[in-house]
This record gives C-alpha cells, structure tokens and sequence, in this order.
C-alpha cells in the first residue's frame, strides 16, 4: 500500500477514510425530497409548502437528535422518531396513529429513489485503487442504513472497511473512531487522509486523532445563513492548517503527492495534536441522517 517493492513509500498515504454522507452521497437532497413526500403521504390536506418545510425541518433536525444517536445517548430508530414528533410539533401538524413507523415506511421508497452519488467519488475511488491505497467508509449513521445506501449508490465494494456508528456505539468526533477505523483499515493514523463534509466532526476531529483531515465545502443551495456558517467553517479550518477542497476531485492530488502539497500537520495551542486535550464542543448537529 502506497509503497515499492523496495518497501520505499511512493505515496504520502497509506489510507484514506471518505464520510459517507454528503460527501459520497448527496444525503441532504435525498432526505428533504422523501421527508417532503412522507409529510405529503401523511398529510395530502396541508399544502405543498407545508410539506417542503416540514420535510427540511427533518433532515435540519434543529433538536440535535442525530448528534444524541451518534454519542451513545439515543438507538437509531428512538432518535428518528423523536425528530418526526418534533417536526409534528413544529409545523403545527395533525396528530396520526403510529406516526413514527407510517412516515417511515413513505419515507423509505421515496429515499431510495431520490438517492445519488456525487459525480467525482468513482475516480477517486480508482486513484486511491491505482496508488495502493487502502480506502475506508467512516460515518455516524447506523449500519442498515448506511448498507443501504452504498448498494443504492453502486458502493458496496468500494470499501476495505465500513465503520458506522453501531462499530464502538459512539461516533465521530470521538478521537477513538479515528483509532479504530485506522487498525480496521490497517493503516497508520499519521500516514491517512480523511475527508469529509462536516469541518469539526470530520476533518478537525480526524487531524486532533493524528490523521489529517481534509474538509469538502460542497457547493450547494445558497442562503446568506448558510453562506456565513461555511465562512466560519471556512476560518475554522485554516487556522488549523486543515485543506478545504471543493470537490473530491482536488483530493486525488493531495492523496497522491501530486499537484497539491500535502497537508501541514496542526501546530500550536495545546489540544490540537494527536491525543490532544478536548476542544470546543465538537457535537455538530447539522445536517443529521
Ligand atoms: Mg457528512
């Protein structure tokens, strides 16, 4: 892996560790579309903007129960219906027997339709093939789902190893899943690229594990709100010498030792290098699956 025969290492890296969502699979676009067809199922009476709203409002999930499922706090099914009660809540919805499973079994076929792969993850997938590299799935969403949506995607294959949330019952920001999904890959921590579209839950939380993150500010949908968060997103991550790529496609280079330079490890304050003390709460909350 990403040596000669020699045993001389020919690459910068020996592995690569890609988040799943949103940054593989454009998981955002694919929840607001089966969350907006789910609300509709249910409630065909209230109007169509009601429905857009509400199915954003889930995916949003404003009450932070995706980032309970991910530290332990909550099972994966408590945690989605805890966001449909909210999202009821919210928008002033009826209330409907069995709530939780019925949005879920119209939610379920309108996902799978509406789910896609971003268009530069196959040939990076082929770089890192071709380099020897060993190339690792890390996500915070739970392991049926996550199968799922990597069979949908064409990926089942793709991945050495797939650590989900259910691995070690806790996920990213903790530095042990870092830890761990490098010895699955059986990669060292200081010699793997991690990529990802969360800045501080991925690629903050990979360089303080040791490995070196990388952050993906997709383009998307733009709002002044949203603009201004990846701002500071933006700021976060320079100031700890993080790469921010806009697309995968720039990541084959730094992967690769090409045309970029490889990424500078983190210096400075205390707490930003490996086994570092803990920063700022790193619980995200965003864009939760
Ligand atoms: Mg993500």
């Amino acid at each position: 892996m990403g040596e000669n025969a020699a045993g001389e290492a020919t690459t910068p890296f020996d592995g690569l560790l890609l988040d799943v969502d949103d940054t593989l699979v454009d998981t955002r676009a694919a929840m607001v579309a089966a969350g907006t067809a789910a609300v509709a199922a249910l409630w065909p009476d209230v109007a169509p903007e009601v429905h857009r709203a509400a199915g954003t409002h889930f995916h949003q999930d404003p009450g932070g129960y995706f980032t309970k499922f991910t530290t332990g706090e909550m099972a994966f099914a408590e945690m989605r219906a805890a966001r449909v009660a909210e999202m009821v809540r919210a928008h002033g919805l009826t209330e409907v027997a069995d709530v939780a499973t019925r949005f879920e079994e119209a939610y379920r076929p309108a996902f799978r339709d509406s789910v896609r792969l971003f268009e530069d993850v196959e040939d990076l997938l082929e770089q890192a093939t071709a380099a020897g590299i060993r190339v690792g799935a890390l996500t915070n969403s739970d392991e049926r789902a996550t199968a799922h949506k990597l069979e949908l995607s064409g990926l089942s294959q793709a991945f050495v190893t797939v650590m989900t949330t259910d691995t070690l019952g806790f996920g990213k920001p903790d530095p042990r899943v870092f830890a761990h999904a490098c010895e699955l890959l059986g990669v060292a921590p200081e010699r793997t690229l991690c990529v990802g579209d969360h800045v501080e839950v991925d690629a903050l939380a990979a360089t303080r594990a040791g490995l070196h993150g990388v952050w993906l500010r997709r383009p998307g949908p733009g709002s002044p709100r949203r603009e201004e968060l990846a701002a500071d997103d933006e700021a976060l991550a320079r100031a700890h010498g993080i790469p921010v790529v806009s697309s995968l496609a720039e990541v084959g280079p730094i992967l690769t030792g090409g045309h970029a330079s490889r990424p500078e490890r983190p210096r400075g304050p205390a707490g930003l290098g490996p086994g570092g003390a803990s920063g700022p709460d790193l619980g995200g909350g965003r864009a939760g699956r």
